[in-house]
């Protein structure tokens, strides 16, 4: 099968063994999403060698024989993968079990391929109301939806978010369902706009914030090193501070107004999927203005460019010579 392989920092399309692991269901993807998580590693982050690619959809080829329901379904996948009998696997938490593989993350091949595997208890349905292309946000939606199952948002919460990329204007979209005073902070004039074509609030990230406005919540999706202490200056005492922002090296944080303004951090992972496919299914969230670009595999440079200063880009997969749609 055709795929893009990421080995010792450089990417390339290449020609593979589709992946064969004995009791998984194997599923012919459809359409895989670029995420900033794909671009750190392979700016290094993880040290990930192999095919990566975690947002997608795709259709269910082949699955054990336990498992056949499956077959034929459009689905998306959890990207977790855990032993099954550890304490963390145990309680349902797959996402923290220390011998764990991640889709096109860790340890397993990912979905910028033709075929991809993944255990059949990760898959979800995805029902007609969702097309393709929204199918693909399912996972950075979920990765959003965890923030309010981790931090209690009550309707009078100011809440900032920074980053006006494609995590960022889908956190701010499940937030504003929580909290009526929610803030995106960028630096992209074009995609701030696009966030106000959302319906959100958005300001230029540059723009000097009194102390009087700072904000109880402040979620730092911006992906970038810096991101941290800005959002910590932003917090009022007592306040908390999401981390969203996963990227290769360190983070420079001064300490002291940490303590001093007694503020919390909270790191941010994977989501629940059945809140962001209601969410998505429901137009609660969209998405269609956040589609920067779908392209082919072949075209791996130039997707992989546009995505560091897009929004979303997405490989069709299957069908790749025939037109746009399913
Ligand atoms: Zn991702
Ligand atoms: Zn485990």
């Amino acid at each position: 099968m055709k795929a893009l392989v990421l080995d010792a920092g450089s990417i390339s399309l290449q020609e593979v063994p589709p992946p064969d692991q004995t009791g998984e269901c194997r599923i012919r993807v459809e359409l895989a999403g670029i995420c900033g998580t794909d671009l750190q590693l392979l700016d290094g982050y993880a040290g990930f060698r192999g095919i990566p690619g975690h947002e997608f959809v795709g259709v269910v080829e082949s699955a054990p024989e336990s498992e056949r329901v499956w077959i034929g379904k459009r689905v998306v996948a959890e990207i977790n993968i855990g032993c099954g009998r550890c304490d963390w696997c145990r309680r349902g938490v797959k996402e923290h079990c220390v011998s764990r593989t991640v889709v096109g993350i860790r340890g397993r091949g990912g979905a910028f391929a033709e075929l991809v595997s993944v255990p059949a208890g990760n898959l979800h349905e995805i029902p007609d109301s969702i097309d393709d292309q929204a199918a693909v946000f399912v996972e950075p939606t979920a990765a959003a939806c965890r923030i309010l199952e981790q931090v209690p948002i009550d309707g009078q919460a100011r809440v900032a978010v920074l980053g006006d990329g494609r995590l960022g204007l889908l956190i701010a979209q499940v937030i504003t369902m929580a909290a009526a005073d929610v803030t995106v902070f960028g630096r992209h004039d074009e995609k701030l706009e696009i966030g106000r074509k959302l319906g959100l609030t958005c300001h230029r990230g540059d723009s000097a914030i009194p102390d009087e406005r700072r904000f109880d919540i402040v979620i730092d999706a911006t992906g970038r090193p810096e991101g941290l202490m800005r959002a910590v200056e932003l917090a009022q005492p007592r306040g908390i501070v999401i981390m969203k922002s996963t990227f290769h090296g360190e983070a420079p944080v001064a300490s002291a107004p940490i303590v001093v303004n007694e503020v919390t951090l909270v790191g941010s992972r994977c989501g629940p999927f059945a809140r962001a496919i209601e969410l998505l299914s429901t137009g609660a969230v969209r998405v269609q203005p956040l589609v920067t670009r779908v392209t082919s595999l072949d075209d791996y440079q130039s997707a992989f460019a546009d995505a560091r200063h897009g929004l979303k880009v997405m490989f069709r997969i299957r069908g790749a010579e025939e037109t746009n749609g399913r």
